[in-house]
């Protein structure tokens, strides 16, 4: 059986990864987290599977895990915009500290390593869509940076520790994902506009609500970064639908299915707001055999009757 460490099993991403790794490859499985972004009512899910154990720390500073490990996930970090405004040095901690902490674990247990990076490496990108050869825009100095940096920062330690170190590594770069278990207050498109629906509020649309995302559904997102993680390529590997949208469309999709009344309610774009991002799914699909499955057709109401029950309990 195989043993896995997850850092940031108790997030959106995370949660989910870490249950199809305890129900359907059969793993053990420790998640270490610390609850700054994470949900204790995912662990509290987690917590039913027999092989499971959370540790609560910071996995910015050093910790110890005991027993042998086969594998170590380094998933955690703050995402969502909002979070570069509240958590910005958590953000850098967790993405270059945190990420040479368990880059070091997986090589003393001689395990493989996959690190958690993102289409924010591409910054507001000027090739459409965006391959993994693209070495995107990023403002060094703006509001944004703490987290595309980081993980840029953290690509690096990770490319170092293949290098030079000899350690077996995996980076995949998440583009924008949705699904259950993202926070209500978690400042996203998504979550947003579900919350704002289920409300009766305006949904907010940030500038002109023509600039672009592609949402991929959480599900195939677990699969892409699993298919990454078992296969052999050690080059970093985009996992997100091409799907591309505006973000007025979403609202409007949005709009339709919980309530066709509600106003939408415009503000302003925040800044260095990447005007467009699609994920070109070359590599994965010639190299992993992994596309998309879910459609938003399906995805979304699965999301917004999740949104339903959460915010119907609280
Ligand atoms: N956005 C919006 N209204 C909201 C939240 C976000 O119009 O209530 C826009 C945001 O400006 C961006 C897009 O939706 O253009 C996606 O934002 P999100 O925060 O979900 O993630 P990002 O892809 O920017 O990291």
């Amino acid at each position: 059986m195989a043993r896995y460490v997850l850092t940031g099993g108790a997030g959106f991403i995370g949660s989910h990864l870490a249950e199809r790794l305890l129900r359907e490859a059969g793993g053990e499985v420790v998640v270490l987290d610390n609850l700054v972004t994470g949900d204790r009512e995912n662990v509290g899910l987690l917590e039913r599977y027999p092989n499971f154990e959370f540790m609560a720390v910071d996995v910015a500073l050093p910790y110890e895990v005991k027993g042998p490990v086969d594998y170590v996930l380094h998933v955690a970090s703050p995402a969502s915009p909002v979070d570069f405004e509240r958590l910005p040095f958590e953000i850098m901690a967790v993405n270059s500290e945190g990420t040479r902490l368990a880059a070091e674990l997986a090589l003393a247990k001689g395990a493989r390593f996959l690190f958690a990076s993102t289409s924010e490496v591409y910054g507001d990108p000027e090739v459409h869509p965006q391959p993994e050869d693209y070495r995107g825009n990023v403002n060094a100095a703006g509001p944004r940076a703490v987290y595309d940096e980081s993980k840029r920062f953290g690509e690096a330690m990770v490319a170092a520790f293949g290098r030079h170190r000899g350690l077996d590594t995996r980076v995949v770069r998440i583009f924008n994902t949705y699904g259950p278990r993202m926070r209500p207050a978690d400042g996203r498109l998504i979550p947003n506009l579900i919350s704002q629906a289920l409300a009766g509020r305006p949904l907010t649309v940030y500038g002109d609500g023509l600039q672009t995302r592609s949402f991929c559904y959480v599900s195939d997102m677990v699969d892409g970064i699993l298919a990454l993680l078992y296969s052999g390529v050690v080059e970093p590997v985009n996992v997100g639908t091409p799907e591309e949208m505006t973000v007025l469309e979403m609202a409007q999709m949005i709009r339709e299915a919980v309530d066709s009344g509600l106003e939408i309610a415009y503000e302003p774009l925040p800044v260095d707001d990447p005007r467009r991002r699609r994920p070109d799914i070359t590599r994965a699909t010639e190299l992993l055999g992994w596309r998309p499955q879910v459609p938003l057709s399906e995805g979304l109401p699965k999301t917004v009757e999740w949104f339903r029950g959460k915010l119907g309990s609280v």
